[in-house]
């Protein structure tokens, strides 16, 4: 059975997988060189006998084993290039770096397992680390399982699998524990002491006593962190796992610095362009998030303020998302309620770490699915991610003037970034954005700076079309964007779920919950011919249900899980769904749900929306 994924997060891929006779193994998994009698179900990492210079490791689960096999070669110590050896049924021991070429010559041979034989000399060098993990899934894909000996301590495991480590084993931890040290999951080493006196844990190995007592105990502990790592896996929490291990070896923290500086864009990739749940953002490592560094990116690279928009109000963010159900944010639109030309205004809130959020991306995630400490102090990274955004906003709009709404101490650091050209008002003289002073004052500003504009010659539904069309660019880049919303173009639906039709059929619609658009056929039809997330079928596969990894011919790459794609068959629209997978897992992995196909394209009609019901109401041309 090949390698199948149900959870990505990070690089982890976390599913089954099968290592010669033993299948069905549940990966990420623990390699135990010592399983004590508890140990039922583990997989064993044992060392046979051998000839001088050969290495010979067997790994072994109820009555099936793989073996390995290779010559022991110094570059193991050194950490020099000693490239690749084969090492039994379908396993290789690779030495980083190596040479690329032959790694690649290696991918068409389909290894099962790749043994990094320097992982340990490479994560002592620090940044070698993830960057030879990178090297190695780039040139022989990820459909091989990946095994770094000896790195592994109980409290590392979070971060390893989060680096798409699928197999860790023991044997550091025994040695560690056999010269008297106690492996805690979340502390790292321990006072054995301090743990006895607190009877801390109640393994066999701590109740039980005895000269290898710590050994067991660390056994139980790797086995703890296992569970705890695949329930985050399986829980979409890996990554706030992996920060609230940081603490407890200085070099975790190191190691993903340069993971997310290195391989940061490996790690967006593989992030979802969807949420489900809120997510809190405590460490200033949580503001490294993928998600968030792509919204504060695809804000600056596709998103540009609506035309009509020529008044910029900045308010602060709120606790409760999306913002404007707050209670803060529903009082300044009361105090704004009935002012003349209020289309024009353009709410934007400023939020840390996620930078600057206009009012018509409040849904898209990750906007309304974070939760952060508030403390009024900005870091020289928060600050930075909000003047990037601003200085965006204020070059790509068409603002005449700005209302500031924020606490003028707490925000000063906004004022120089405010051109002088621009009329600018401050509204507030301390942090009570709500008072009946503040209110007052946030009308009469708003007022003033909308007087001269007059009103949008389309009205305010030729706004939310504008609106609609920046949602479509965050999603789909600005050239698709600009070809879903050619004319004729009508709105159906209400605030917050929108149907786009053509006057006869539904193009997209665009749910909060969701704060994406899902695509109908003849929405995808409008982004012909060269449609943006697209995936090439098999031809001669038929397209009735789901798409499966084998029926992915080729997928575009800037395909992320959640993606509304477009299915294409020899170049056609054969359907629209939603992507289970990132592009390139679809054709790196052989086995597994590419895509949850939506609608299929048929050769004279399209298939009806099914969800949100049909489109019989006529909305508005605009
Ligand atoms: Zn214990």
């Amino acid at each position: 059975m090949p390698r199948s994924v149900d959870r990505v997060e990070g690089l982890a891929l976390g599913g089954r997988a099968a290592l010669g006779s033993l299948v069905g193994l549940e990966v990420p998994a623990l390699l135990e060189s010592r399983p004590s009698g508890d140990g039922e179900g583990a997989l064993r990492l044992e060392s046979l006998p051998a000839p001088v210079g050969t290495r010979r490791l067997a790994i072994s689960g109820g009555r099936e084993r793989f073996e390995l096999s290779y010559p022991v070669s110094a570059p193991e110590i050194t950490g020099a290039s000693g490239g690749l050896a084969a090492a039994g049924e379908a396993a290789w021991v690779v030495h980083a770096p190596f040479d690329g070429e032959a790694a690649r010559g290696l991918r068409d041979r389909a290894p099962a397992l790749l043994a990094l034989g320097n992982a340990r000399a490479l994560w002592a060098e620090g940044p070698s680390f993830p960057t030879a993990v990178r090297s190695l899934r780039s040139a022989l894909g990820s459909a091989p399982l990946l095994w770094c000996p000896r790195v592994a301590l109980p409290h590392r495991i979070p971060l390893l699998v989060y680096l798409g480590v699928d197999l860790v084993d023991t044997t550091e931890g025994l040695l560690r524990a056999a010269d008297g040290a106690f492996l805690d999951p979340t502390l790292g080493a321990l006072e054995p002491e301090a743990a006895r006196a607190e009877h801390l844990c109640d393994c066999a190995g701590c109740s039980g006593g005895g000269a290898d007592a710590l050994e067991r105990h660390a056994s139980a502990a790797y086995r703890r962190a296992m569970r705890e790592t695949r329930t985050a896996l399986r829980a979409g929490r890996l990554r706030e796992l992996v920060e609230a291990r940081l603490s407890s070896e200085p070099v975790l923290a190191e190691m993903l610095r340069y993971t997310d500086r290195d391989l940061g864009p490996l790690l967006e990739g593989r992030t979802p362009v969807t949420a489900t749940a809120t997510r809190s953002y405590v460490l200033a490592e949580s503001h490294r998030r993928p998600e968030m560094v792509r919204f504060r990116a695809r804000l600056i690279e596709r998103y540009r303020p609506p035309p009509s928009k020529s008044v910029l109000l900045l308010v602060p963010c709120s606790q409760r998302k999306p913002y404007r159900t707050s209670r803060s944010h529903r009082r300044f639109a009361s105090a704004l309620e009935g002012l003349a030309g209020l289309e024009r205004l353009h709410t934007v809130s400023v939020s840390s770490p996620i930078g600057l959020v206009p009012r018509e991306l409040e849904d898209v995630p990750p906007a309304r699915h974070y939760d952060i400490p508030v403390t009024g102090d900005w870091s020289e990274p928060e600050r930075a991610a909000v003047t990037g955004a601003l200085d965006h906003l204020l070059s790509s709009g068409h603002y005449r003037s700005v209302v500031a709404h924020l606490d003028p101490t707490e925000y000063a650091f906004l004022r120089d970034r405010l051109p002088a050209g621009l009329e600018v008002q401050w509204t507030l003289v301390d942090d009570r954005t709500t008072s009946a002073e503040a209110l007052a004052a946030l009308r009469a500003a708003v007022e003033r700076s909308l007087a001269p504009a007059g009103p949008v010659p389309g009205g305010p539904l030729a706004v939310v079309r504008e609106e609609l069309a920046e949602v479509a660019a965050v999603q789909f880049g600005r050239p698709a964007a600009e070809r879903l919303f050619v004319p004729p173009l009508r709105l159906a639906g209400r605030p917050w779920f929108q149907r786009l039709t053509d006057g006869r059929t539904d193009l997209a619609t665009l749910r909060e919950e969701r704060g994406l658009f899902h695509l109908t056929i003849a929405g995808a039809r409008r982004l012909l011919p060269d449609p943006p997330l697209a995936i090439e079928v098999d031809p001669t596969l038929p397209l009735t249900g789901d798409l499966f990894v084998p029926g992915v011919r080729s997928a575009a790459p800037e395909i992320r899980a959640g993606d509304s794609v477009v299915l294409l068959r020899d170049g056609d629209l054969a359907g629209v769904g939603e992507a289970v997978l990132p592009g390139p897992l679809m054709t790196e992995l052989r086995h597994g749900l590419a895509v949850r196909v939506r609608h299929r394209a048929h050769a004279s009609t399209d298939t009806a929306l099914t969800e949100g019901g049909s489109s019989t109401e006529r909305g508005p041309v605009v």
